[in-house]
This record gives C-alpha cells, sequence and structure tokens, in this order.
C-alpha cells in the first residue's frame, strides 16, 4: 500500500539510492498541449509559475482562450473513435510504457512535486507512488471492461448489455496532489477508451497537467487523446462545464467550486453525468481502549502530512474523557518533534502551504481558535507559506473552528464523555469523506465504522488512504460518485442494451 507504509516508517526508503535519469530533462512548459502539439495559449494572458517556498519562477505559460479551448475538445472527441478502437493490450501497453517512464523519471518528478505544490520530498515521494500504482492498475482496465449476457423470459430472445466508452471525459483537478489527483480520472478515462481534456488548477500547471502529458506522449499515447488546458478559471472555467463534448466530467475540489460547476454543467445543451470530490472534515475517534501510542502517531501523521492540506486530512481528533489528558500530553510531544521548513529536505513533514489565499485561510483559522479561547498547546511562527504545526484542545465540536475544512497544519483535539458522544460528534458535520477510529476491539471498532457517515472508515490507522483498486468517495457535501477499480470503470463507460430475436 504506497501511502501509509511511505507516511508510516519506510520514509527512508522513499528517497535512498536514487539514480540520476539518463533522459534529458522535459522542457517547453510554456504553454497548451492540444492535439499532440505544445503549442502558445492565445488569451493574451500568462500563468506564472511559482515555487511557494521562495517565490522562485518555474515557468511562464500562455494561458488558454476560449478558443483553445473548444479546439482541446474536437481535438479528443475527433481522436476518440480511433483510440476506443485500439485492442485491449495496446492500451495497456501505453500504462506499462508509462510505469517505465516514471521510474526512469523519478527524481524529476519528485522534484516537480516539491518546487510546484510545495509538497515535503516525503509526500512527493508518496504522490509519485501513487500515480505509479494507479497507471498499473490502469493497465488492468482495458480487459475489465465487460459486458453481460442477461435471461430473459421470451422465446428466442438475447439479452445482451455492451460496455462502452463514453466518449470524451473533461477533468478539473486541485492542486495539492495534482499528479495524482489528475491521474486518477485520466489513466482509466484513457484505460477505458476514452479521450481526455484536462484542466489542472493553475497553482500546479505543470504537475497537474503539462508533466503528466510529458509522460504519456513519451509512452506513446496517440495525439489528441490526452489535451491539457492552462489558463483562468474566470475565462474558461464556465466554458469548460458547459461544453457540451465532454459526456463525464470529473472534479476534484471545493465543495462551493463543486456546487458551481454543477449548476453550470446542467445548463450545457447536452446532458453529463458528473463526478465530485470535495471537501472532508474528517473525525480520527479515539476510544477508551485505544492503543494510545498508534493513535497518537496516526493522529500526527493523518493532520500534518502535506501541511494539513488533503481532503482526507484528520481535521478534528476526538478522544474518549478517560484518556483525555493522556492523548493530548503525548500528542503535544509528538507534535513538538515534526520538522517543518524546507520541503526538500528530507526529514521534513510540514513545508509551505500552496499560496496566499491558503496562507490566509490557515492563519484564520488559528485567529477563530485563539478568539474562542481554545487551550493552545502548540504553536510556533509563521515564516513565509511555512507554518508551523498547531495544536488546539479543549475545542468544542460545534465551534466554527471545528466545523470547518483547517485545510493546514492546525489540530483541533475535541473531548468526548463516551463512545455514544464520539460517534454523535463524529458525524455531526456537513462533510463525510474520510473517518478513523481507534479500539483494541476490533468488532467494536467495525460497530462504530459502520455508523459514522463517510463514505471512507478505517480502523486503528489513519484517515489518509487511496488504493487505486479499491472505492474512494465521500458521503454528503464530501462529494457524489466513487473513483477507483471497478467503481470508476462504471463512471467512465456506459451501458448499451442490445437484443437478438431469433
Ligand atoms: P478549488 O478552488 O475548488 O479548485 C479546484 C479546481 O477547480 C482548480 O483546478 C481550480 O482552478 C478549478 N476552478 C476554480 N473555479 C472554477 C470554475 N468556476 N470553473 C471550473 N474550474 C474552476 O479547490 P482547491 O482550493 O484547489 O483544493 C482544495 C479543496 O479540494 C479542499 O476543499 C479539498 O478538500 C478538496 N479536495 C478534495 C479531494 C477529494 O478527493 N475529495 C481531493 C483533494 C482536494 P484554479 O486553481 O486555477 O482556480
Ligand atoms: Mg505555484
Amino acid at each position: 500500500m504506497v501511502w501509509v507504509r511511505a507516511a508510516q516508517g519506510g520514509i527512508a526508503l522513499q528517497h535512498n539510492n536514487e539514480q540520476p535519469s539518463s533522459r534529458p530533462a522535459y522542457n517547453g512548459f510554456d504553454g497548451q498541449y492540444i492535439a499532440g502539439r505544445w503549442i502558445a495559449g492565445t488569451a493574451g494572458s500568462t500563468t506564472v509559475d511559482r515555487n511557494p517556498y521562495d517565490d522562485s519562477v518555474l515557468a511562464e505559460i500562455s494561458q488558454a482562450s476560449l478558443a483553445d479551448l473548444d479546439q482541446a475538445f474536437h481535438a479528443a472527441k475527433a481522436a476518440q473513435g480511433a483510440w476506443a478502437r485500439t485492442l485491449p493490450s495496446e492500451r495497456a501497453s501505453v500504462f506499462l510504457k508509462a510505469v517505465s517512464v516514471m521510474d526512469a523519471r523519478k527524481e524529476e518528478i519528485v522534484s516537480w512535486l516539491i518546487r510546484e505544490s510545495g509538497s515535503s520530498r516525503i509526500k512527493a515521494g508518496v504522490e509519485w507512488g501513487a500515480v505509479r500504482a494507479g497507471m498499473l492498475e490502469a493497465a488492468t482496465m482495458p480487459a475489465a471492461a465487460q459486458g453481460h449476457i442477461i435471461p430473459v423470459d421470451k422465446p428466442g430472445k438475447e439479452a445482451r448489455v455492451y460496455k462502452k466508452p463514453v466518449g470524451v471525459v473533461g477533468v478539473i483537478s486541485p492542486w495539492n496532489f495534482p499528479l495524482h489527483l489528475s491521474n486518477r480520472s485520466v489513466a482509466p478515462a484513457l484505460a477505458l477508451g476514452n479521450a481526455v481534456v484536462l484542466k489542472p488548477s493553475n497553482d500546479t500547471p505543470v504537475t497537474g497537467g503539462l508533466l503528466l502529458a510529458k509522460i504519456y506522449e513519451e509512452a506513446g499515447l496517440p495525439a489528441g487523446v490526452l489535451n491539457v488546458v492552462v489558463g483562468s478559471s474566470a475565462v474558461i472555467g464556465d466554458a469548460f462545464s458547459r461544453h457540451p463534448v465532454p459526456r463525464v466530467l470529473t472534479f476534484t475540489g471545493s465543495t462551493p467550486v463543486g456546487r458551481h460547476i454543477a449548476q453550470v454543467a446542467g445548463e450545457s445543451s447536452l446532458l453529463k453525468r458528473l463526478g465530485l470530490e470535495l471537501g472532508g472534515n474528517a473525525p480520527l475517534v479515539v476510544l477508551d481502549d485505544a492503543d494510545l501510542e498508534k493513535a497518537v502517531g496516526a493522529a500526527l501523521i493523518g493532520r500534518f502530512m502535506h501541511q494539513g492540506q488533503i481532503c482526507m486530512s484528520t481535521n478534528r481528533i476526538i478522544v474518549d474523557a478517560s484518556i483525555y489528558d493522556r492523548f493530548v500530553e503525548a500528542f503535544t510531544e509528538a507534535v513538538k518533534t515534526v520538522k517543518y521548513g524546507d520541503p526538500n529536505d528530507p526529514h521534513t513533514l510540514v513545508g509551505p502551504l500552496c499560496n496566499d489565499s491558503q496562507l490566509r485561510n490557515v492563519t484564520d483559522s488559528i485567529a477563530r481558535a485563539r478568539q474562542s479561547g481554545f487551550r493552545e498547546c502548540v504553536s510556533g511562527p509563521i515564516e513565509g507559506r511555512v507554518v508551523a504545526p498547531h495544536v488546539f484542545a479543549d475545542v468544542t465540536n460545534s465551534s466554527e473552528f471545528a466545523r470547518h475544512e483547517i485545510f493546514g497544519p492546525v489540530a483541533p483535539i475535541i473531548k468526548a464523555a463516551n463512545e455514544a458522544e464520539a460517534l454523535a460528534f463524529a458525524n455531526d458535520t456537513e462533510f463525510g469523506l474520510s473517518s478513523a477510529v481507534f479500539t483494541r476491539d476490533e468488532a467494536r471498532g467495525l460497530a462504530f465504522a459502520q455508523q459514522i457517515e463517510a463514505g471512507m472508515t478505517h480502523i486503528n490507522d489513519i484517515t489518509i488512504h487511496d488504493y487505486p483498486h479499491v472505492m474512494f468517495g465521500g458521503e454528503k457535501n464530501s462529494g457524489l460518485g466513487r473513483f477507483n477499480g471497478k467503481w470508476i470503470i462504471e463512471e467512465f463507460t456506459t451501458d448499451h442494451f442490445i437484443s437478438i430475436q431469433r
């Protein structure tokens, strides 16, 4: 399992024995990738792609206009039919080649993730592994999209259900796990015979889009099957969501933008299917019989990995009153040892926040906690966009501080009188993405997990898990639809009932 093994204990293995790639580094990240060509965007404006740690300029990218966007969707539509008719093994081989590109260029890719998205070296290694695993899973999908022959109550009648690609898939991805969250849609969509137009976040135009295009181009993906548009959401965002060509749109990002996109997509002249992976407010519940040390370690990684900017990050730590004081003390001591600062330092867990609006959101959260008078157990400096880990105890579950998705290195600890109150607290949120419960009694943990209103619950582990063959998704305002494995095959294919009368 890629995520947790890397996060807990396997960290050192992530970054030793790096072999420098013998291939020349990718270049030419200055425009759009449309119809297999690297071309200038025609909006007349530029995305200046900066390193959030030191503000150095990584790329200057001419932005896409509405005409470029339209061209990208039509290029995808034109390329899709021939791609869908390739043999399953031909499509699978593109993903196997992409895996070897990932291997050959590991340090180049990890370095981009560190420089462009503020990923610590630890997190960048985890993300690289998640993308690689997603490509291996995608290689199994061309042969896994299977139809049915179904008995019906009529002599001589045969009912068949054929499974077909949907056509073109539109993908909008965020900046926090840009390469992985783009690839999590792109790889299965392509593997199933669809063509794709991808719009990365302007904060991560390379790792969210153009770099992925380079990898698939090197792996032999035909021109036009994957297109990347980089541009301002204010200019091309609504046109992307409303465009009649894509039959399915997947969006990974915040709940307000997801709602907006759903509304705009509903105005499209052709109805489309929507997959929404949105915000979270994951509770990690520590019951009275928990292994305290394991719970502390999981809460620490679950909160502070990627400076808390993960949809599954542990946003609330809810602890049974009988072990509350011991937990707060142990967690406080552990958090004081977390290394923050330069993301390129292999020991750093907390690097810079991705952008200034993120920084404002996180400093607002800290201010909110202080105004409420919650006990500040750990605090530290804010230097540039690096916010030192903060811990607040005695937080009330109903406070604004606890109801918000903090998306930063700030941990609220909440005391629950007993198991029933812990469950009520866990569920008292508009979100329902991930969650975790700690107990030494597996049956108790399972019964508790089954009552949590979330798409994902982990017993005795961190809240952050994403395996390419296991369902991923949320309830309530955390989203619609399911990713990964056989679930994403359903999202990115459509069924055609064809009957034969003999
Ligand atoms: P965001 O502001 O919603 O942006 C996500 C993407 O949408 C970016 O590519 C953004 O581009 C684009 N966008 C913004 N406005 C748009 C519009 N009107 N039309 C079309 N596209 C538009 O989210 P974020 O701040 O980048 O990411 C953080 C949020 O994502 C958190 O809430 C987190 O929980 C959630 N998230 C969820 C998952 C999940 O799997 N459930 C995974 C990761 C993150 P620009 O950035 O260029 O504006
Ligand atoms: Mg940047």
